[in-house]
């Protein structure tokens, strides 16, 4: 990673359009966007990032972008991303498994065999 990517504070791996959320929203980029440090799941042997607002895959990184050349749409997507706090692109899945509060879940459907 360059020293400018680290300085401007986008780390194209993590940062993501969701081309479903796009058409969705009449192209609103900053509906379309999200950050999300993953891990991916993998659809067809790909990893890719399923989109938190929608739970399509139908979407793309901005290394992505990067690396297949799409400069231009890149560049438009970063420009929005460098407008808005990242807090803004942080969201939360739409189906979130259950977290515990940090002590230890019992399972509900446990045999408890008396001794
Ligand atoms: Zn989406």
């Amino acid at each position: 990673m360059g020293i400018l990517d680290r300085l401007r504070g986008i780390d194209r791996r993590y940062w993501h359009v969701c081309y479903n959320c796009m058409m969705l929203t009449g192209h609103d980029t900053v509906k379309s966007v999200f950050y999300s440090e993953g891990p991916p799941v993998s659809v067809l042997g790909r990893p890719l990032f399923a989109c938190p607002r929608c739970t399509s895959t139908n979407t793309k990184s901005f290394q992505n972008l990067k690396d297949e050349g799409s400069e231009a749409p890149l560049w438009g997507l970063e420009r929005v991303v460098r407008e808005h706090p990242r807090s803004q692109f942080i969201v939360k899945p739409v189906a979130q498994p259950p977290v515990s509060d940090g002590s230890s879940a019992s399972r509900g459907n446990k045999e408890t065999t008396v001794q």
